[in-house]
Order: C-alpha cells, then structure tokens, then sequence
C-alpha cells in the first residue's frame, strides 16, 4: 500500500508542486521501494531457516544455466560473462540451491571492477565424498579483515549508493550451504577478485554413480 501510494503521488504530482515536495515524494518512494527489498529478502532468509528441504536429485548444470538466464539482464546491461565447468547432479533442495548460485553469481556481477566487465566462473572438485563448488569473479575483492564478518546479516562494506543491496544474500547462502550439511568460506584479494567455496556432501544414493 505505502508503496503503490507513493508511486501515485510521484506520477500524479510531480512537477505540479514545488521543488522540495517533488524531492520529499522521491525520498519517501525510494524508501518504500528499499523496505519492500528489505522484506522480501528477510522473507527468504527466514524460510530457508525454518522450511523442511524438499530433497530431489538435481542437476546443477541445470541450475546454474537457469540462473544465468534470470539474470540476463544484468549480465547484459554490465557486458558480464558467467561461464561453468561441467558440475556434478547430487540431492539437494532445488530453490534452496538455485537461491545459492543466484546470490553467489549476482554479486560476482555487481561487485566488479569499474575498468573492467564482469567474469564469473561456476566449478566443482570432488574430494573425499564432498563436492567444493567454486564461484570465482575478477572483481574488487574482499579486505582480509571483513572476510568473516559479510555472512552476518546486514553487513556491507559499501553504501548504497555505490552498489545497491540489502545485507542479507551472503547470509542465506551460509544457511542454505549448513542445511545441506556444507560449509562455505571465501578467498579474495581486493584487487583480485573473490571466489566463494561451499562444500556439499555427496550422499551415499548418489555416491554409486560417481
Ligand atoms: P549485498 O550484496 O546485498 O550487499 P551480501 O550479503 O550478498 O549483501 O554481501 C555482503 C557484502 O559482502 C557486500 O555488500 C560486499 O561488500 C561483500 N561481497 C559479497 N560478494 C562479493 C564479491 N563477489 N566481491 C566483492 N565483495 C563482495
């Protein structure tokens, strides 16, 4: 309602008022917009806690390439290119993990270096009955100090206006990856790009075809 309402007034009543009024709505329609963000994020964050894992058998070829598609507009607009190895199929929550990739490769695309257009890299290695999936970029990296800290919820190491978000997305990632019994950690260089790792276990019905 808030939202819908403010966009009224901004179509109606820009230009027809003063110049501070047509500021006020702006602030008041970017605000509804951000909390509405805000919602939906901590809505997904809050059911990937507390919804049983539909477990299926999932092709992350799949996943990855459905991924890339949602997001093909800003791959486009930001001239980025997500490439994949050939990735493993394995039991998993299939929303859950598509939330994982998309999250993991959302930011690989945002989180680029000015000079330079987004590379983004899906793969994975199989060691000791666990997948470690990697999602590298060529991006502005990570400082060494914050590498822990970006899991939590609400942290950013930039303002908005820089690049856009809400704090949240690292955060479901690392419960998605712990519901599937994984870890998941990040190496990054600023300057040089960031890879997030995640381990998921290989489970013994599909240990037999690998
Ligand atoms: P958001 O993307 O909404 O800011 P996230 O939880 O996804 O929230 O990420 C938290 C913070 O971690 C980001 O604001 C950014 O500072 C840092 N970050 C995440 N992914 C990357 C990346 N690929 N490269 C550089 N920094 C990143």
């Amino acid at each position: 309602m808030v939202a819908s309402y403010t966009q009224l007034l901004a179509r109606r009543y820009t230009g027809k008022l003063d110049e501070d009024a047509d500021e006020f709505i702006g602030f008041a329609v970017d605000g509804a917009r951000r909390m509405q963000e805000l919602i939906n994020d901590l809505l997904t964050y809050s059911r990937v806690g507390t919804r049983a894992l539909q477990l299926e058998t999932v092709d992350s070829n799949r996943l990855v390439d459905r991924v890339v598609s949602d997001l093909g507009a800003a791959i486009s607009d930001s001239q980025a290119e997500v490439t994949r190895d050939d990735l493993p199929t394995l039991r998993g929550d299939p929303t859950q993990l598509r939330q994982l990739f998309q999250n993991l490769i959302a930011n690989g695309i945002k989180f680029h270096r000015p000079e330079e257009s987004a590379r983004v890299h899906v793969s994975a290695v199989l060691e000791h009955a666990t997948w470690t999936f990697s999602v590298s970029d060529n991006g502005i990296g990570i400082e060494p100090q914050y590498q822990e800290r970006i899991f939590a919820l609400f942290q950013r190491l930039h303002t908005r206006a820089d690049y856009p978000g809400t704090g949240i997305g690292l955060a479901i990632c690392k419960k998605i990856v712990e519901r599937h019994g994984g870890q998941i950690r990040v190496n990054s260089a600023p300057g040089h790009g960031t890879t997030f790792e995640f381990t998921l276990p290989v489970v013994r019905a599909e240990m037999r075809t690998v």
